[in-house]
C-alpha cells in the first residue's frame, strides 16, 4: 500500500516543528529555502556572538536525521486542485497533505529606497551583513577624528520600535561603545529607532515597556516616536515628526517595520482575510481544502490571544495541533483545536541585561538574561540539540563578540 504523501512548505516555527511531530511513520517532506532552521529569537544574539551560527541556525538534515524527506528549494506555486506544489528547478511535487507555513516577508511599506537601501534582519546572514557593515564604518574613521565627524559618520538608524527594533538598537549601541574603547575613538556613536507610533514595544504591557525605555536610555539609543520614515538613499534617512522633515547622514539603516504576506500565499486563490492571512478553521485546515493545512504568521486563527499573531511562540504552539491532526486526518479520527495564551516575554537588551515577563511579572537586568538563556534553551528544536547548546552555553559562556577591525573579525 502506498503511503499518503505529506507536504510541509517552509522550515520554520511552524513548519519544522509539525515535521518534527509528524517524523517517522509517515512519508514526510519538507520543503524550504535554506538548509538550516533559524531560532529568530536569538538572532539579536548571534549578531552580537552572544551565541554561535550552529546555536540557533542548525542543519534540517541534523535536526531531521532520517525521519523527514528534505527539499532545499524555494516553492514557486500551489496549485490546491491538482495538489502540486511546483519549486525552482526541480520537478514539482505531488501531496496527499499539504501544510502551509511559509511565514512573512519583510514589509518595506512602498517607501523609497527602502528596499533598495536598507538592511533587513530575518535571517544569520543579515546579521552577518550588519556586523559587516558597523565593522567597516568603524574601520574607516581614523583615530584622531573629531567627536562631532565621527558621530556623523558613525550614526546608525533603525526602522520600527517593536521589540526587533529595541532589542537590536541596544546590542548595537552596547557593541559600538566597547568598540569606541578599544578603538581610542573620540565621542559617542549614534543608533536612532525611528517610530511610526507614539510608544515603544506597542504590543507589550507597560511593566515591561518601563524596562525596555530604561535599557534604550542606558544604552544611549535615541527614540524618535510618532516620526514616519520617508525615504532612504545609499547613506541617509529622511524622515517627519510634527509636520517637519529632516534628512541625516547615516552609516546604516535596519528595517524592522513590520512583516507582510509571503508572495506564494499572495498567489493562492483560496479564502483570505483583510489583511491577506489565510482564513482557517479551528483544525487549522483551509476552508474549502480539508486537506491543507496552514499556521503560523500567513494564517489568521481566531482562538489566540490577539498579541500572538505573527510571533514564533504561536506557530511553535500550533504546530503540536497540526502535526495531531494531520494523523488524524490520515487515520480517520477526530480532529482537535485548542485555545492559545501568551506563553511569557523575554526581550534581549544590549549585551549585559534582558526584560522577562512570566507569570504577569516583569523582571529585568542580567538575571533576566540568564533567564532567558534558560527558556530557550527549552524552545530549541529536538533534545539532543537543546543539550548540546545548553552545554556549550554552560561551559563554554555567552559573552558578546567585540567588534574588531575586518581582518580580525571571523
Ligand atoms: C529577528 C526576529 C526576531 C523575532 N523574535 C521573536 C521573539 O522573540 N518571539 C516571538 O514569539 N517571535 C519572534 N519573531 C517572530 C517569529 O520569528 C515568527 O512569528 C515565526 O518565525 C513565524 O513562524 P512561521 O513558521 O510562520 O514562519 P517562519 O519561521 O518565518 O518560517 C518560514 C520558513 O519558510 C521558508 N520559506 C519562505 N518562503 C518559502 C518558499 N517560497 N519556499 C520554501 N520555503 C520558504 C523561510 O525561509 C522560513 O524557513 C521574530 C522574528 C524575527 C525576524
Amino acid at each position: 500500500m502506498t503511503k499518503n504523501r505529506i507536504v510541509i512548505l517552509g522550515g520554520g516555527f511552524g513548519g519544522l516543528f509539525t515535521a518534527l511531530e509528524l517524523a517517522g511513520s509517515l512519508d514526510v517532506t519538507l520543503v524550504t529555502d535554506s538548509d538550516h532552521f533559524v531560532f529568530t529569537p536569538m538572532l539579536y544574539e548571534y549578531f552580537s556572538g552572544e551565541v554561535e551560527a550552529w546555536h540557533i541556525g542548525p542543519r534540517y538534515d541534523e535536526l531531521l536525521e532520517n525521519n523527514v524527506k528534505l527539499v532545499v528549494a524555494p516553492a514557486i506555486s500551489v496549485d490546491v486542485d491538482s495538489r502540486t506544489v511546483t519549486l525552482e528547478n526541480r520537478e514539482p511535487l505531488n501531496y496527499d497533505v499539504l501544510v502551509l507555513a511559509v511565514g512573512g516577508v519583510t514589509n518595506y511599506a512602498g517607501v523609497p529606497g527602502a528596499q533598495e537601501f536598507s538592511l533587513p534582519f530575518r535571517k544569520i546572514e543579515h546579521a552577518d551583513t550588519l556586523r559587516h557593515v558597523m565593522v567597516a564604518a568603524l574601520d574607516r574613521i581614523p583615530p584622531e577624528t573629531p567627536p562631532q565627524d565621527v558621530r556623523r559618520e558613525l550614526t546608525f538608524a533603525l526602522v520600527g520600535a517593536g521589540a526587533s527594533g529595541c532589542e537590536l538598537s541596544t546590542k548595537m549601541a552596547d557593541l559600538l561603545v566597547d568598540a569606541f574603547k578599544r578603538r581610542a575613538l573620540h565621542g559617542e556613536p549614534r543608533v536612532m529607532l525611528l517610530e511610526m507610533g507614539d510608544k515603544v514595544v506597542p504590543g507589550m504591557g507597560d511593566e515591561i515597556r518601563g524596562l525596555v525605555e530604561e535599557a534604550l536610555l542606558e544604552s544611549r539609543v535615541e527614540v524618535h516616536t510618532l516620526t514616519r520614515v520617508v525615504s532612504l538613499t545609499r547613506d541617509s534617512v529622511t524622515f517627519e515628526h510634527a509636520g517637519q522633515q529632516e534628512q541625516i547622514h547615516t552609516a546604516g539603516v535596519v528595517w524592522l517595520g513590520g512583516v507582510r504576506m509571503n508572495p506564494l500565499v499572495e498567489h493562492l486563490d483560496v479564502e483570505k482575510n483583510r489583511r491577506g492571512l489565510l482564513v482557517v478553521k479551528p483544525t487549522f485546515q483551509l476552508s474549502q481544502h480539508d486537506n491543507v493545512f496552514a499556521l503560523g504568521d500567513i494564517a489568521f486563527y481566531p482562538d489566540a490571544a490577539p498579541t500572538l499573531q505573527g510571533t514564533a511562540q504561536l506557530a511553535y504552539q500550533q504546530a503540536g495541533v497540526v502535526g495531531h491532526n494531520v494523523k488524524a486526518l490520515l487515520e480517520g479520527k477526530e480532529l482537535r483545536s485548542r485555545h492559545f495564551e501568551e506563553l511569557g516575554e523575554a526581550i534581549s537588551l544590549g549585551t549585559e541585561r534582558a526584560a522577562v515577563l512570566t507569570g504577569g511579572k516583569a523582571f529585568g537586568g542580567a538575571l533576566a538574561r540568564q533567564a532567558r538563556f534558560a527558556l530557550y534553551t527549552g524552545r530549541l528544536p529536538t533534545w539532543h540539540h537543546r543539550l548540546r547548546v545548553g552545554a556549550s552555553w554552560f561551559f563554554g559562556g555567552t559573552q558578546p563578540r567585540p567588534l574588531l577591525p575586518l581582518g580580525f573579525e571571523r
